[in-house]
């Protein structure tokens, strides 16, 4: 009896998706509705045509048996680190399997490509993200239907340069591992082109995609996996089952990575935490203290009257207008400047390299900007602005302000409170009086 309440709303889930009326599909935008079209009807077609003129041999099933086996493998073994990862992240799955994919891309013929990112895709589905996340089927299909556009993309590199598989690169010298390698860089550039169009189901930004280092890195990583996946299923088959466990640290090292970040981020508005900008600060002051002549600034910035704003708009506008404040301070300052959130309506920076006149210019800046916002919330159906926002701001320079990081945010508090006492949105500079 107990297992069979779960087991309801799933089954549930599993007739809405089988019926068309209820797709979630619909909902989306029509362009976006066009192009799952297009790119499953071009994926259908190329499927079809490679099944029907690239003959399949026995040795082909093999290896697709054993890809869609380490592919499931993997998979389940890495349960239990994707579900605490996304316990930490919003990011999106993240996805190990173009290890196969592109070992598929190197060995197999087509269709069976087709076939085996078909598989992966209904156990990722069935298995870990539909427990894990409510990921709308039109969505995990769309992601399969791109995955098969960018290994036929890879396949199409390859049969042009002649080399068609892995088996055929090991006899072609260089121009084999030309081939492989433009097959990988093929697939590296189609599968982040084909996403763009799909960006905002998700509502990232383009940057949030692709500005990570880290995870074109970890792509970069699962291709080379492929490769060496395809390398010794091509030499040695028996061995390709020693893929598993590097991916399965490759995986829990984008977690340790997740986690950092999670440690060290304030969750509401994307800013250092205190944690992470006292990290910052403390690697700052020991740089500034390494050479002689460094000096650097710190901004504390407290929102006036914010109480108001709760109690006018409501806590959720104010949470809006906390995000707004944040993203304009740290539009108003410089990219390697330090902004964090202490909690509350309470901002600091820190400012590395910088004197006590250029501190005081951006604090007035900052100023402003905050001055000059205008927030848009949506109270049910109608769309309110506040404009009304000010701020007050304590400076403290690193060494006159004082030489320890505590010492500086004391120092630039008081100059905070000063702020405040003479009238509020205003900048005082704490470094004098420290
Ligand atoms: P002052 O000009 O003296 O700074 O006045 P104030 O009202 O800004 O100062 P006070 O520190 O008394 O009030 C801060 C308010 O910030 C109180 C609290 O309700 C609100 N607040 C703190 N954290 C959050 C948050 O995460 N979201 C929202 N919406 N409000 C918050
Ligand atoms: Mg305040
Ligand atoms: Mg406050």
């Amino acid at each position: 009896m107990d297992g069979a309440r779960p087991a309801e709303p799933r089954v549930g889930r599993i007739r809405g998706a089988l019926n068309p009326a209820h797709w979630t599909l619909w909902r989306q935008r029509g362009s976006l509705i066009f192009y799952c079209f297009l790119v499953e009807s071009v994926a259908l077609v190329a499927t079809v045509w490679t099944a029907a003129v690239v003959p399949v041999h026995g040795w082909d099933l093999v290896v697709f048996g054993v890809l869609a086996a380490l592919g499931v493998l993997q998979a389940e073994l890495g349960r239990q680190i994707e579900r605490v990862r996304r316990l930490v992240s919003d990011t999106p799955h993240i996805n190990l399997t173009s290890v196969w994919t592109f070992a598929g891309v190197l060995l197999l013929p087509p269709a069976l490509v087709t076939a085996l990112i078909a598989v992966l895709y209904l156990h990722l589905a069935t298995r870990s993200l539909a427990r894990m996340k409510r990921v709308p089927p039109f969505r995990t299909t769309l992601n399969a239907t791109l995955v098969v556009i960018t290994c036929y993309s890879a396949e199409l590199v390859l049969a042009r340069l002649g080399v068609g598989d892995m088996y055929a690169a090991l006899t072609a010298g260089w121009r084999g591992i030309t081939a492989i390698a433009l097959a990988a860089v093929t697939y590296f550039l189609v599968s982040a082109i084909t996403i763009v169009p799909a960006l905002t189901i998700t509502k990232r930004t383009i940057k949030a995609f692709f500005g990570g280092l880290g995870d074109n890195l970890l792509e970069v990583a699962t291709l080379c996996l492929g490769l060496l996946t395809a390398l010794t299923l091509a030499t040695l088959p028996a061995l390709a089952v020693a893929i598993v466990p590097p991916l399965l640290v490759l995986h829990r090292a984008v977690l340790i990575k997740q986690l950092e970040i999670a440690a060290t981020t304030d969750e509401k508005t994307g800013l250092f935490n205190t944690t992470g900008w006292h990290l910052l600060a403390s690697r700052e002051l020991a740089r500034a203290q390494r050479s002689s002549r460094s000096t650097f600034g710190v901004l504390m910035i407290d929102l006036d009257y914010f109480k108001l704003i709760n109690d006018q708009h409501g806590h959720l506008a104010g949470d809006t207008v906390l995000r707004a404040v944040a993203a304009t301070i740290k539009s108003a300052v410089r990219d390697y400047d330090s902004v964090g959130r202490f909690g509350g309506e309470e901002f600091v920076v820190l400012l590395p390299d910088i004197g006590p006149a250029a501190v005081l210019a951006v604090a007035e800046r900052v100023r402003s900007a905050i001055e000059s916002l205008k927030v848009e919330y949506e109270d049910g159906s109608h769309l309110r602005v506040i404009d009304a926002l000010s701020a007050s701001i304590g400076v403290a320079t690193y060494p006159d302000g004082g030489t320890a990081v505590e010492r500086l945010l004391q120092a630039a508090d008081k100059a905070l409170y000063r702020a405040k006492d003479a009238g509020r949105n205003q900048v005082v500079d704490g470094t004098a009086t420290a």
